[in-house]
């Protein structure tokens, strides 16, 4: 194995992850992010069955688990109609995975994890508060400008997000779409699965305005819910996060009269880097591929990616090209694709492919063979079967 010199730009999930593998993997590792503090803002708390397995090689799965809420099923319901139109049970997945769950944990424990992990680590070093400004390179090393300073790397990971400074640097295409609605996430202390028989993980179709309920444990492991709503196009911030629009909101959900503790509006898009490489610099996690978040797929895959790039920056220089090879094809089937469709499924408008979709999901559900081999592509078992094809 090569002992390399890597910095990893950006400390969200994706990179403090890719750090904490280069480190264990005995690389020099630099972690550098712009912001004092790692972002607590609702996102991404979905972690599926491949993901848990990289967790476990990492050492960080039983201090995971512990952090989060197991959720073994996932339902689909009608919402108009309040009806339960099918059950998903990973169970399905055991002889396939040591996980056969999806465990939801909120984002900025798995970075808080890693980074701990990385502080006791001799060759490891992580600085909070600093900006990278700018990238350049030549054949053997690269140089990375910060607002304190020059750093030099062997490599470069970039997992500084969707707006990534060093993809721009690079003059990276982002090839995509942005959708015409906003994602609203209404944190809220109301118990869905006391009012409704609903999981901890309940996608709820509806033609005019769908909505997605997860059960997450909070800092204090005490228990709330996000429920996500997508906005209408032509509706302003103001109005989308108004009390009277919240409460209404809440209230098509079937939660009357309920409390909320946080908002939070994203823009949503569909976007793939055109190259995931350029020289020395990788791009990772959302600074390669960004995309709606129904299903719970776009982190999980970053994941993977820095796992993938972390194993593959220990050996042979002339490897390194099979990172972008399989990683690109691999989240525009396993990612964009699936969550372009999961969207659909969701707000579907037209009553007989509304109900022939929910009997195709329900025939799904109850053969075994197809049920099983559903779960395979919605918790990414098969994209981790074929990277290690590609
Ligand atoms: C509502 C919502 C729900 C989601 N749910 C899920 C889910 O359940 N499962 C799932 O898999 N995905 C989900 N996602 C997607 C997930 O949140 C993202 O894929 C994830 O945040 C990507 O992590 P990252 O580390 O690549 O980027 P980020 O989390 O964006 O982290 C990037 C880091 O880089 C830092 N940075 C930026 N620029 C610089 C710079 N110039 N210099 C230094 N540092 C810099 C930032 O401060 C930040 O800390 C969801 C997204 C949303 C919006």
């Amino acid at each position: 194995m090569q002992r390399r010199n890597i910095l990893v730009v950006g400390a969200g999930p994706v990179g403090s992850v890719a750090a904490l593998a280069c480190a264990r993997f005995g690389h020099r590792v630099t972690l550098l992010e712009a912001q004092e503090r790692i972002d607590d803002s609702p996102r991404a708390s979905t972690t599926q069955p491949p993901t848990l397995e990289i967790l476990a090689e990492l050492g960080l799965i039983d201090e995971y688990i512990a952090q989060g809420l197991v959720a073994r099923t996932f339902q689909f319901w009608d919402r108009p109609t309040r009806r339960l139109i099918a059950e998903f049970d990973f169970s399905r997945l055991r002889g396939e995975t040591a996980y056969p769950m999806v465990v939801q944990t909120e984002q900025h424990k798995l970075a808080n994890m890693a980074i701990g992990r990385l502080r006791d680590m001799a060759d490891a070093e992580v600085i909070l508060g600093s900006r990278v400004t700018g990238v350049s390179q030549d054949s053997k090393q690269v140089k990375i400008e910060t607002e304190n300073g020059e750093l030099l790397a062997d490599y470069v990971i970039a997992a500084d997000g969707g707006r990534s400074t060093l993809r721009k640097g690079l003059d990276i295409e982002f090839e995509g779409y942005t959708w015409p609605e906003r994602f609203l996430v209404i944190t809220t202390k109301f118990d869905f699965q006391a009012e409704l028989g609903c999981c901890l993980r309940t996608y709820m179709a509806d033609p005019d305005e769908w909505t997605n309920l997860f059960k997450v444990a909070g800092d204090d492991l005490k228990g709330r819910w996000r429920a996500v709503f997508n906005t209408r196009p032509d509706e302003t911030d103001e109005e989308a996060l108004s009390d009277d629009s919240v409460r209404a909101r809440l209230a098509r959900c079937y939660a009357q009269n309920a409390d909320w503790l946080h908002l939070n509006l994203y823009s949503v898009h569909q976007r793939v880097a055109k190259q995931f490489r350029k020289g020395r610099v990788f791009l990772c996690g959302d600074a390669a591929h960004v995309n709606n978040p129904i299903g719970g797929l776009g982190l999980n895959c970053g994941i993977h990616e820095a796992w993938d790039l972390a194993n593959l920056l220990g050996g042979d220089e002339s490897k390194l090209d099979a990172y972008e090879r399989r990683r690109r094809p691999l989240n525009i089937k396993y990612v964009q694709e699936q969550t372009v469709a999961n969207k659909k499924q969701l707000e579907e408008r037209d009553p007989a492919q509304r109900e022939k979709r929910f009997e195709e999901l329900r025939r799904t559900a109850e053969d075994p063979a197809r049920h099983k081999s559903f779960l395979m592509r919605a918790s990414l078992l098969e994209s981790a079967r074929d990277a290690i094809r590609a």
